[in-house]
């Protein structure tokens, strides 16, 4: 299990923890993987979006 630093308080922590458990910030990973679930929405909202386009172009 590897341990990441908390860009708060420098405090070292679980890179499964999401959050330092020093300061309550969260930690850099769960920070990602947060993202990593915002950007696949956008992926799929601009795939439905220009799907949507492409049946609005075509009447
Ligand atoms: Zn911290």
């Amino acid at each position: 299990m590897a341990l990441i630093e908390c860009k708060e308080c420098k405090n070292e922590l679980s890179e499964k923890a999401d959050k330092c458990v020093k300061c309550g910030c969260p930690s850099p990973k769960a920070e990602d993987r947060r993202m990593g679930k915002i950007a696949g929405l956008v992926c799929f909202l601009v795939g439905v979006l220009l799907l949507f386009v492409a049946c609005l172009s075509r009447l």
